[in-house]
Formats: structure tokens, C-alpha cells, sequence
């Protein structure tokens, strides 16, 4: 068991075989798959546009999405929306909804593996730009934690 974490499986598959997506998990850290497979998280491209014209990726939050369309439940949340420095929570936003037009707003992602402890944190656009877009153009939909590293090394 894995205490109060949630990964129930649906039996449907909502995801289109042409949906643009990247998810995140972890099966150990030196790469040589010596955990089962942890899920971190899934992440897709939002019609939404940033300032420079990329699309926006946004976090699935409480979904993780399998390369054949099956999804499975997962508990928990990658991202945190900051004001400068300062983690702003979800209980925040929701009594204060301009809290983010209060200074320099960004998402940052903490992207860990629950199993064995591996953690990345990342800021968005670096994600974005040197690890989902690269992959999705590719058409790679899973991505290894140390997948990750590895690409941000180079
Ligand atoms: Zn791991």
C-alpha cells in the first residue's frame, strides 16, 4: 500500500490517439528501471499562447495520462505558482484572485518520485523549452526522470 495515495485505474481511455502530451514518471535513478514505475505527473500544451509565442504546458493535475490513452489517478500536484519568492496556495487565490498581478507571478514544478526520493525542480519555461517541447516533437509521450536530468545536462 502507499498510504493515502490514489492510483486507481479507469477502464476508459478519454485520451484521442493524437492528443499531445508528456508524462513524467520514475523507475529508479541511475536509469536502469530498479523501481516500478512511479507517476509523476502529465503535462500538455494549452491552446493558450505565452509572450513568445510557444504554447503553454499545463500540469494534469490528479491524472496521469499512459502513451495508449489509459489514465490513472494520481494524488498530488507538481506545480507551484509563485509571487517572487513566495509559494502562493491554492486557499490563497481563491480568497485573494488577483494575488498573482501582485508582483512577478511564474509556476515552478517539483517533479519527485515518491519511491525513491528523486527530485527535480524546474522552472516552467525551462521545462517547457528544453524537455516537453523537444519530446512532444519527437513524439515521445513518457519520459524517465533521469530522462529528464539527462536532457538538462546537455
Ligand atoms: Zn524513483
Amino acid at each position: 500500500m502507499e498510504g493515502a495515495v490514489v492510483r486507481k485505474r479507469t477502464a476508459y481511455s478519454p485520451i484521442d490517439a493524437d492528443a499531445q502530451f508528456v508524462s513524467v514518471y520514475c523507475d529508479g535513478r541511475d536509469g536502469d528501471s530498479n523501481h516500478e514505475r512511479w507517476l509523476v505527473a502529465t503535462f500538455y500544451p494549452d491552446a493558450e499562447e505565452s509572450a513568445d509565442g510557444e504554447p503553454v504546458w499545463m500540469e494534469v493535475v490528479g491524472q496521469y495520462w499512459r502513451t495508449g490513452g489509459e489514465v490513472v489517478h494520481i494524488a498530488g500536484r507538481a506545480a507551484t505558482r509563485l509571487v517572487g519568492d513566495r509559494p502562493i496556495s491554492h486557499e490563497e487565490w481563491k480568497t485573494d484572485g488577483a494575488v498573482f498581478d501582485h508582483g512577478d507571478s511564474r509556476t515552478r514544478y517539483n517533479l519527485t518520485c515518491r519511491t525513491c526520493g528523486l527530485a527535480l525542480v524546474i522552472k516552467a519555461p525551462e521545462l517547457r523549452g528544453r524537455v516537453l517541447s523537444p519530446l512532444v516533437a519527437i513524439g515521445a509521450r513518457e519520459v524517465s526522470l533521469t530522462g529528464i536530468r539527462y536532457m538538462l545536462r546537455a
